[in-house]
């Protein structure tokens, strides 16, 4: 005789059932030659199935041991296994076990993908199978769309895509009506007749009655094993090749897998279209988050910075009072315009503007408003980077003759002349009970100088002084630093010499480059912080994502099952959920960028002067972000489903 394609030695299995153990194969042993066709019959409960899960290698004894071809099965590791399965073994369910999201060809194409086989012969396989079993025409049928017999013939179609030298069967006719039944076995001869080992679990005396060979279980003890008259052993049977089974298909194979791997990622997020939506919502706020905030970030202190440029830089100012925001510094009339004076002659100051100011209402023509009076020097506008729009500003003897010329602002103007072709130059209004020639109007100016609602007015500071403020006090002193010395250095001999005239440090210095500095850093800090707030909520994304895979993961534990049982490999199963969930979420950030780009279009379209821009590197950094986000949260479910045991994934339903 032949050497066994089968051999069981002893072969326990054992189920723990809370405290105690059911034995459900009880020191099974059993012999197969290649090419017969064994049924295996029994009452219900007697240990059938464990038995076919064990010879499918799905299933692993208690103790005993089991050989294929020779081959001792527990040496073998779960790619071997996967590969016996795969290349060796085809399995026949009771209930078909097609998936339901793929057609039947693609169903057929399954065992055949893992094999790496190329899609071109698959899927002329595929077709030549399903005719040679009668169902070409439901090629690209749904199985919810098969009647059973169609269904099973299907799956027998998948069972031999890849050669299938044994043949298993749990109840292959279970399920169907006597004449589906019928061609079933009629087909199970058939495959017999060309030589495979064929293995059919049936509790049917009529079914069993067409083996060569019955099998009798009775509390997972063999009762009895027969032959029967049947007489159609063939000439040839065929083996199971001693090839290696853990053959890893090369590169191109694994190329092969992992596309069809997405194609089955993307299968199931179409049949899943609104889960995978919301999943991706998460990933799309927080990338749209991150990338925006990113760039709002930088846009706002870009106009920051360019606002403070229009400060002019290398001037320093001087405030009375003890400290920013000192709530006396009203009071304190000690910087006084001999103060300025006295720094006016410092070789390194180039210019020196004293400032003053107070507010009063402003009259023309029966239109009344409140008014800042600023009280200023010649080269105040030049310093302050403020540009003229209409008229001239007042000169040196404007302010030694205190003459009551007055500069307007664009919302000055807007409010008294908005009508008026002179814009009011020329004109003169009233500011308090002083009357007022308006000389020059100064332009608006985005972000920095007089942008807000305020009216304000700019009069030499000598007419302020008389006429309205009546004392020598001084709201600041505006200071052009000499371009060769630092403003740093500038800055401390100003202190110096303002404390010896007064004394005491009694007024604080206000530097342009302290102020860009203070700003970049209080922006960045923002931006820091708000960058840190959607970080949180991309990660709450990547949970998402975990989750919905986990659900994913335990909606489909079946289909896992049917995928290991045709011979998945777990890396196959890991790569699936794995590239399901990089997909879920790098389609989700891509989403997420696309969203936040036309935020971005969006604000620079509503808010003139703001720039935001999206550079290259922070679009990159924001895909990978999310492609890194579905590979870390996707694989704690993929690894979960890649190590479920294939009988108990598919024994669940
Ligand atoms: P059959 O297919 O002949 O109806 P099975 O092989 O399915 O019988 O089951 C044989 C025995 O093993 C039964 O008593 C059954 O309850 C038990 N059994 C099968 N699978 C499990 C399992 N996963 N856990 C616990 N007991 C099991
Ligand atoms: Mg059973």
């Amino acid at each position: 005789m032949a050497d066994p394609i089968i051999a069981l030695e002893t072969v326990r299995r054992e189920f723990a059932a809370g405290d105690v153990s059911v034995v459900a194969l009880d020191d099974v042993s059993l012999s197969i030659q290649p090419g017969e066709m064994v049924a295996i019959i029994g009452s219900s409960g007697s240990g059938k199935s464990t038995l076919l899960n064990i010879l499918g290698c799905l299933d692993r004894p208690t103790s005993g041991t089991y050989r294929v071809a020779g081959q001792n099965v527990s040496e073998l590791d779960a790619d071997a296994l996967a590969a016996l399965r795969r290349e060796h073994f085809g399995f026949i369910f009771q209930r078909y076990h097609l998936l339901g999201d793929l057609s039947a060809g693609e169903n057929v194409e399954i065992p055949a993908i893992y094999a790496g086989m190329k899609a071109r012969e698959r899927r002329a396989r595929a077709e030549q199978l399903l005719a040679r079993l009668g169902v070409s025409d439901r090629r690209g049928h749904r199985p919810n769309q098969l009647s059973g017999g169609q269904q099973q013939r299907v799956s027998i179609a998948r069972a031999l895509i890849n050669g299938a030298e044994v043949i298993l069967a749990d109840e292959p006719t279970g399920a169907l009506d006597r004449r589906s039944g019928e061609e079933v076995l009629k087909i199970l001869k058939e495959l017999h007749r060309e030589g495979r080992t064929i293995i059919i679990v049936t509790h049917d005396a009529d079914v069993a009655a067409r083996a060569e060979r019955i099998i009798e279980l009775r509390d997972g003890k063999i009762v009895s094993d027969r032959r029967t008259e049947t007489t159609d052993t063939p000439e040839r049977p065929v083996a199971v090749s001693r090839t290696p089974w853990d053959n890893v298909p090369g590169w191109s194979g694994a190329l092969r897998r992992l596309r069809e791997a997405s194609r089955m990622a993307l299968v199931a997020m179409a049949a899943h279209r609104l889960r995978a939506f919301l999943t991706m919502l998460g990933i799309i706020i927080g990338i749209a988050a991150v990338s925006s905030v990113v760039a709002l970030g930088n846009a706002s202190q870009r106009k920051v910075l360019s606002d403070i440029s229009s400060l002019g830089t290398n001037t320093i100012e001087v405030f009375p009072g003890k400290d920013f925001g000192d709530a006396r510094a009203g009071k304190i009339k000690t910087l006084v315009l001999d103060d300025a004076r006295a720094l006016d002659r410092q070789d390194f100051i180039a210019g020196v503007t004293p400032t003053v100011s107070t507010s009063t209402t402003v009259r023309y023509r029966g239109n009344e408003s409140n008014v800042l009076v600023n009280g200023v020097g010649e080269s105040y506008f030049q310093v302050k980077g403020a540009k003229l729009a209409k008229g001239r500003l007042f000169d040196t003897d404007a302010i030694r003759n205190i003459e009551r010329q007055v500069v307007i602002d664009d919302n000055t103007r807007k409010t008294f002349f908005a009508d008026d072709q002179t814009s009011g130059i020329g004109r003169v209004i009233w500011l308090g009970k002083v009357p007022c020639r308006i000389v020059g109007v100064i332009a608006q100016q985005q972000g920095g100088f007089g942008s807000n609602q305020n009216l304000s007015v700019y009069l030499p500071y000598t007419t302020v002084q008389a006429q309205f403020t009546g004392d020598h006090s001084l709201r600041s002193i505006l200071l052009r630093i000499s371009d060769d010395i630092s403003t740093n250095l500038a800055q401390d001999a100003v202190t110096t010499m303002l404390t010896q005239r007064h004394n005491t440090r009694d007024f604080v210095i206000l530097n342009t480059d302290d102020i860009r500095r203070t700003i970049t850093s209080t922006t960045q800090t923002l931006a820091f912080l708000v960058a840190a707030i959607a970080v949180i909520s991309l990660v709450v994304g990547g949970i998402g994502v975990m989750n919905i895979m986990l659900v994913s993961v335990s909606e489909r534990i079946s289909e896992i099952g049917v995928r290991m049982a045709v011979g998945a490999r777990r890396s196959d199963i890991l790569q699936q959920f794995l590239v399901e969930a990089t997909l879920i979420s790098s389609i989700g950030g891509i989403a997420g960028i696309l969203v936040a780009m036309l935020l971005g279009l969006a604000i620079n379209l509503a808010v003139p002067g703001f720039e935001v821009s999206y550079s290259t590197f922070s679009i990159g950094a924001a895909f990978l972000t999310s492609t890194g986000i579905g590979v870390a949260f996707g694989f704690f479910p993929a690894r979960r489903a890649a190590f479920l045991d294939p009988v108990v994934a598919l024994s669940r339903d």
